[in-house]
């Protein structure tokens, strides 16, 4: 057996004992990976820091802080979200019990990117523990020092049997995709996500991809330029780029070009100096072989501001470019990078047929002064997520749905979204034994005068809060006796 199917095996015999179903026990490995975060605070940030260069206050800001929030909602929330959640119920089924029963799916596949490595990893784990299943976690091996403290020292604070930890690349991650999962949560690029999604399908296993892509971002003519770029910057050149909702590209009047190009610089030499490249609070590039990939986008375009690179140091100055064309190289696939496109069009309507000829973005960036701009963005484009005026931000919000639409993923989490993805929400009605005739309706011979009936009762809506239902009740149980009179009246006539 090897190793991948050793974590599965385990994982799966652990959920079958039911103790990952257990309030306590969900509540008990929250506080314990709470404690990890905690005590292994000076681990995880040096790990991070051997990654992407981040700093410690950058890895705790951007990695820890969303996670121990999570964990503390999860904490506070979870007898409200495994409760069970009363229904709305029909004329028919008004003195029944309807609700919806959150369960456990089973054993769930944890997949994480190396670009927030703690963050994209561990906080599927906190939905997958809440909602009492069991979870294989496989981090990135592009964040080998990351992978490689996740690996050591998760176990000593989680179920280790529930929650195993499993490090490789791509063979290890193929070996794991063979094995059958009751859900996979992959987080990474469009182009495995096919191949996660092909390798669910095997087993029936439903997936939530969280993927990536090219987020737009239009800067109206009637907006703060300043202090659109400060956050555009912020949102850009955060992690060096390497955000899944970095806005990836600029789209604006040819007017308002160079009133950005300045005011970007100058945000760039407020967050980072006029020397990024010492800077404590700008990040690397993770690999060479993402280094090269990003320095080749350059070739075709005019740079604005920036372009110093070194490929030793694995550091691209935040750079912004000018006058780009759509078919320029930097405009064929996510930058995933800190190079700033930006693109002229004239006018909203040209920006909006521009963002909807691409795929479904991650998120869409919008920022204006007018109403009238926002709603019409809104209303005529489709994305993972829309953020006016801001950038990234909207992430931190547990009580949205983060996820994307079309090649930017499918499924959502955070808070209790990532409670219901990783559960089955199951419909439960649970009817008693007593006013048989109730369902007369139902049973043949059908007649006209049945099918009426069951009109009324299907499909009148009534909803007039307690007081109603109680009076319904009251109409209901009258209903009924009139038709069990009437059924031994007829019995008694027939027999
Ligand atoms: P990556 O290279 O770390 O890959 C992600 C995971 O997929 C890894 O665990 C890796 O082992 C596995 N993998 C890679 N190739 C595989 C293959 N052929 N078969 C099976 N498994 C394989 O990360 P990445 O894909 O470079 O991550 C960057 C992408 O992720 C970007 O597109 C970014 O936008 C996206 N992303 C999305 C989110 C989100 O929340 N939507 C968050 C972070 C990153």
């Amino acid at each position: 057996m090897s190793r991948e199917q050793q974590a599965v095996a385990s994982a799966r015999r652990a959920f079958e004992t039911g103790r990952s179903k257990s309030l306590e026990h969900r509540v008990r490995q929250l506080k314990n990976l709470q404690r990890f975060l905690t005590e292994r605070r000076r681990d995880i940030c040096q790990a991070v820091k051997k990654d992407l260069n981040k700093s410690e206050v950058g890895v705790q800001m951007y990695e820890t802080l969303g996670l121990e929030e999570e964990i503390g909602l999860a904490v506070r929330k979870l007898k409200e979200w495994a409760a069970p959640r009363p229904v709305e119920k029909n004329l028919l089924t008004v003195s029944d019990s309807v609700y919806i029963k959150a369960e456990p799916l089973g054993v769930v596949l944890i997949i994480g990117a190396w670009n927030y490595p703690w963050a994209v990893t561990l906080q599927p784990l906190v939905g997958a523990i809440a909602s009492g299943n069991a979870a294989v976690v496989k981090p990135s091996e592009v964040c080998v020092h990351t992978a490689k403290v996740m690996d050591e020292l998760l176990p000593l604070y989680l179920d280790k049997e529930l929650y195993p930890v499993v490090t490789g690349g791509v063979p290890e991650t193929q070996e794991l995709l063979r094995q059958r999962f009751d859900h996979i949560f992959y987080t990474g690029n469009s182009a495995v996500g096919k191949l996660i999604m092909a390798a669910a399908a095997k087993h029936l296993t439903p997936v939530t991809l969280e993927l990536g892509g090219k987020s737009p971002c239009y800067v109206d003519s009637k907006c703060d330029v300043a202090v659109a770029c400060r956050r555009v910057a912020w949102g850009k050149f955060t992690n060096c780029g390497q955000t899944c909702i970095a806005p990836d590209y600029i789209l604006c009047e040819p007017a308002v070009q160079q009133r950005l190009i300045r005011e970007l610089q100058k945000a760039i030499e407020e967050f980072y100096t006029d020397d990024p490249k010492t800077c404590p609070d700008y990040g690397r590039i993770v690999n060479q072989r993402h280094f090269r990939r990003i320095v080749s986008m350059l070739q075709d375009s005019t740079i604005a501001v920036g372009g110093d690179n070194d490929e030793e140091d694995r550091f691209i100055a935040p750079t912004v470019l000018r006058d780009v064309k759509p078919d320029a190289k930097v405009m064929q696939e996510e930058i995933f990078g800190p190079l700033l496109p930006i693109l002229t069009v004239n006018g909203l309507d040209e920006a909006i047929r521009f963002i909807n000829k691409g795929e479904k973005p991650l998120a869409l960036y919008v920022f204006s002064d007018d109403d009238k701009v926002i709603k019409k963005m809104r209303d005529e484009t489709s994305s993972g997520g829309l953020l006016v005026n801001d950038c990234l931000v909207h992430y931190s919000v547990s009580s949205l749905p983060f996820g994307g639409v079309g090649n930017s993923g499918m499924g959502c989490y955070h808070g209790k979204y990532t409670f219901d993805q990783m559960s089955h929400l199951r419909g439960c009605l649970i009817k008693g034994l007593k006013m048989e005739a109730m369902n007369n309706m139902r049973y043949p011979p059908h007649t006209a005068k049945k099918l009426g009936w069951a009109r009324f009762f299907v499909l009148k809506n009534f909803n007039f809060g307690w007081i109603g239902r109680l009076l319904l009740l009251a109409v209901v149980a009258v209903l009924a006796a009139a038709a069990v009179q009437r059924y031994h009246l007829l019995e008694k006539y027939y027999s």
